[in-house]
């Protein structure tokens, strides 16, 4: 089931495209909840596990389309 305000897959501009984010809790953006209302999409609780005790999406990562393990940027 899509939720319709899931914002993935989403193109950048280089053509790269999105299918989602992962949060510092290790979960993906669509495993969290919609915060008001699905304006925010996944931006709510993680709800993947009762046990992550995620309140609150922070963004980690973006997961792209074909690249299944995105290496972690050096600062
Ligand atoms: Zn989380
Ligand atoms: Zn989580």
């Amino acid at each position: 089931m899509q939720n319709p305000n899931n914002p993935f897959p989403a193109t950048l501009p280089d053509g790269t495209i999105v299918i989602d984010e992962k949060c510092r809790c290790g979960h993906l953006r669509s495993e969290h909840q919609s915060a008001l209302r699905g304006a925010a999409f996944g931006h709510g609780r993680c709800k993947k596990s009762r046990f992550c005790g995620c309140q609150k999406f922070s963004w980690a990562e973006r997961i792209y389309k074909g690249v299944p393990n995105t290496p972690k940027r050096k600062k």
